[in-house]
């Protein structure tokens, strides 16, 4: 059975087709540990009332040696009609011309939203003192910006053209041998994002939404973005919401809190005191250094999950969000943990909390366990107090044994 958008939301039958992307490298050794891990969850939740049946679809190196294309027509079709997805780490050729196919997927099903929950579960090696005081949830705008591959290469006619163009129109002198790249920052874009962070805030029983921005210096593209963001939050949830600088004294019984942050003060205080931020709200470029700096202060930069979502369509693909790691591919010795919370993510967004619950169980249990000795992958053996290297399937193992 399919999943469907209506106008309440996504429909999700109790035996959803779900297509997946095994994906290069580690994908080979990460992916059945991981739907094994699925499977038993959902098991465990809801009995044999529901289950996932799974889809092989073909992208990366496996499409190209089955189809001679990296990313098949029919894997994008198939995606497209079953709505959600879960891929592991795809191989992006080297070479000019060559579209990242994480990036031809993003772009094709206008997944607006890269949505990271940075978290820390206690037993994970942080290189911080408090890493516990993180619990974020980013939202990043995953369109626009500069990351639109909306470039020029220097020293060339082309190029030229519009230097010279920019010169005659507006004054600006810029040096006849640069590199452009355009940063499109619209207000359709900003707000489908803001919005869809306020409505997560409510939805979780978060207490603020700050908008991340650097508007001091960009002042129409990321300062626009920080204006209609609030402007949105006034509108649309204007009884739900109130703007920090509004506040004096104690924040108003159950509104959530509006907030913004310019993008540097926000790195500082991430570290310094993160126990001030909820969920965030930001560009593309910004979004990529922060989600990624986030994961690292909670110990996670391996096993940080990931989702891409179109919440008006319905779609989303979540993935694992490091890359194909080629030097342990095959070994069967890589960390599952990225796809696992990914899966985890994806049933939260089914509305299938049960069994992500259950995941997020076995997986914080596995690392943890108290006195007794740990069985992780090799990757988290150094920071661990009392952990022994074990296999990518007996990680796993102890997962779901954890359960
Ligand atoms: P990488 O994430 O593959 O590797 C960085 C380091 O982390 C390596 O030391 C690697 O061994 C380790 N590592 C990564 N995943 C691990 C896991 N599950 N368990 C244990 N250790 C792990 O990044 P890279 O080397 O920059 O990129 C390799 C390839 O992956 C490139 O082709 C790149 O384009 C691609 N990539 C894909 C995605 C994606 O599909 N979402 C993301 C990033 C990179």
């Amino acid at each position: 059975m399919k999943i469907t958008m209506t106008d309440k939301g996504l429909r999700v039958p109790d035996h959803p087709v779900i297509p997946f992307i095994e994906g290069d490298g580690v994908g080979c050794d990460i992916w059945p540990v991981a739907v094994d891990i699925f499977d038993h969850a959902v098991e465990k939740a809801y009995g044999s009332k529901r289950s996932v049946e799974w889809k092989e679809v073909y992208a990366g190196g496996k499409a190209h040696e089955k189809t001679g294309e990296w990313l098949p027509s029919e894997t994008f079709d198939a995606i497209r009609e079953y709505l959600v997805a879960i891929k592991g780490p795809l191989t992006t050729p080297v070479g000019e011309g060559f579209r990242s196919i994480n990036v031809t997927l993003r772009q094709g099903l206008d997944l607006f939203v890269c949505l990271r929950p940075v978290k820390y579960y206690p037993g994970v090696p942080s290189p911080v003192r408090h890493p516990e005081r993180v619990d974020m949830v980013i939202f990043r705008e995953n369109t626009e910006d500069l990351y639109a591959g909306l470039e020029l290469p220097a020293e060339d006619g082309k190029t030229g053209m519009v230097i010279d163009y920019f010169k005659k129109e507006f004054g600006w002198v810029i040096k006849p041998d640069s590199a452009l790249g355009l940063k499109p920052i619209s207000i359709s874009g900003s707000e489908r994002l803001v919005r869809e962070a306020i409505r997560y805030a409510i939805k979780h029983g978060r207490r603020s939404v700050t908008l991340v921005h650097k508007g001091n210096i960009m002042k129409h593209t990321e300062g626009g973005f920080l204006r209609w963001g609030y402007e949105l939050a006034r509108r649309e949830f204007g009884d739900q919401v109130v703007a920090e600088s509004e506040i004096s004294g104690e924040v108003p019984e159950g509104k959530i809190v509006m907030k913004n942050v310019i993008v540097d003060a926000f790195l500082q205080q991430i570290i310094l005191t993160p126990d001030q931020f909820d969920v965030v709200a930001t560009m593309n470029l910004n979004g990529d250094y922060i989600s990624d700096a986030l994961a690292a202060q909670v110990g996670g930069i391996g096993i940080a999950p990931g989702g891409n979502i179109n919440f008006n369509t319905g779609h989303a693909i979540f993935e694992a969000t490091h890359g194909t790691a080629p030097q342990i591919a095959g070994k069967g010795i890589a960390n599952p943990g990225s796809l696992v919370l990914s899966g985890k993510l994806m049933f939260e967004y089914l509305g299938w909390n049960e069994a992500a619950e259950v995941i997020e169980k076995g997986f914080s249990a596995a690392v943890l366990k108290g006195r007794e000795e740990k069985r992780v992958t090799s990757d988290m053996v150094p920071f661990l107090e009392n952990a022994r290297a074990v296999s990518t399937k007996d990680f796993g193992r102890s997962i779901i044994d954890c359960m």
